[in-house]
């Protein structure tokens, strides 16, 4: 059985909402709002849900690109928001991000051969320059694109080449834990499967753990081990990749998958349809946050909050209609 690489626990993350002249804080986004979660080593876990769900601000909260307002995030043991800044340098190496936008992430005026060196350069990780030049060669290849890319600039790619380039440049320093942030969402539907199909083969190669934001269950199903599913700043639901999709428990996962085409036609799938839109997360439904667009919600549901509890051998679920 591996070990968790990650685990996050009772993590939160709230933005001020300032007002006034004096700009005082008057309220609070819960863009993250208690959720807690394990990644092991070399395994991938999907973390799903609609836009403006949190699942972007939990991804970029482990990394500390944002600063957690509570809770705990541990990396090989360690609780890495006791780290300082230098303790954090090291740790950057460990841990890497992919964006959603390969147009935007990439700078315009770098070639791709120093877009991918920078990060060697950064960590001191090659002893000369010849070195250097060799490493993001192989880089390149390791992501299908020739060496005799290294002196072309990103505009030159298209969106599937410019999201190889940023593999490579996550790949350059060798981590351990990729946050892949919806890598896919820009791309055009052919090169999706391309890249996820890249994703999943330097996985096995370089023994890599994955964290795979998306905001839809169709693409993580081929890559992910997991999968966990946001709504309004909280995990409503985690289990098996098998699991999930052959038994979801939870109303808005049920939602979310009914929307998925079948691909076989014979089987009929009854779409359920959502009322209504994703409500403000600075002022979020009481009890289950979902209540306002629940099919199945009853009176309870407005009331209390339902516990996020293993209903099954690790198929986790937040829902009242599951306690008995
Ligand atoms: Fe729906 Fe109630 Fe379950 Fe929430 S707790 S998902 S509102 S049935």
């Amino acid at each position: 059985m591996a070990e968790n690489l990650l685990e996050v626990k009772n993590l939160k993350k709230y933005f001020p909402v300032k007002a006034g002249v004096f700009k005082r804080t008057v309220a609070h986004v819960k863009a993250v709002d208690d959720i807690s979660f394990a990644v092991k080593e070399g395994e991938t876990l999907g973390l799903v849900g609609e836009s403006g769900c949190g699942k972007s601000t939990t991804g970029r909260t482990i990394l500390r690109l944002l600063e957690a307002t509570a809770g705990e995030i541990v990396f090989k043991g360690q609780n890495i928001l006791t780290y300082d800044r230098k303790q954090m340098r090291k740790l950057r190496k460990e841990m890497q991000i992919i964006f959603q936008d390969p147009y935007a992430s990439l700078n315009p005026r770098m070639t791709v051969g120093n877009i991918v060196g920078e990060a060697i350069d950064l960590h001191n990780l090659a002893a000369s320059k010849k070195e250097r030049n060799e490493m993001v060669r192989e880089l390149l290849e390791k992501v299908g694109l020739g060496s005799e890319y290294m002196q072309r600039y990103p505009h030159e790619f298209s969106g599937g080449q410019r999201q190889r380039i940023g593999v490579a440049r996550a790949l350059a320093v060798d981590p351990k834990l990729i946050i892949a942030d919806e890598p896919v969402s820009a791309l055009d539907v052919s090169v999706q499967a391309q890249v996820v199909n890249l994703l999943q083969d330097l996985q096995k190669e370089f023994g890599l753990t994955f964290l795979f934001i998306a905001h839809d269950l169709s693409v993580v199903k081929h890559i992910s081990d997991r999968v966990a599913v946001m709504y309004l700043g909280k995990i409503v639901e985690l289990t098996d990749k098998d699991d999930l999709y052959n038994n979801p428990k939870h109303p808005y996962t049920q939602s979310l998958l009914s929307a998925i085409p079948e691909a076989d036609p014979k089987k009929k799938k009854e779409r359920i349809i959502l009322e209504g839109d994703v409500p403000s997360p600075v002022d979020p439904p009481s009890g289950c946050r979902f209540h306002p667009r629940c099919p199945k919600a009853f009176a309870k549901c407005s009331e209390v909050e339902p516990e996020f509890k293993e209903y099954g051998a690790g198929h986790f679920a937040a829902c009242h209609l599951l306690e008995d």
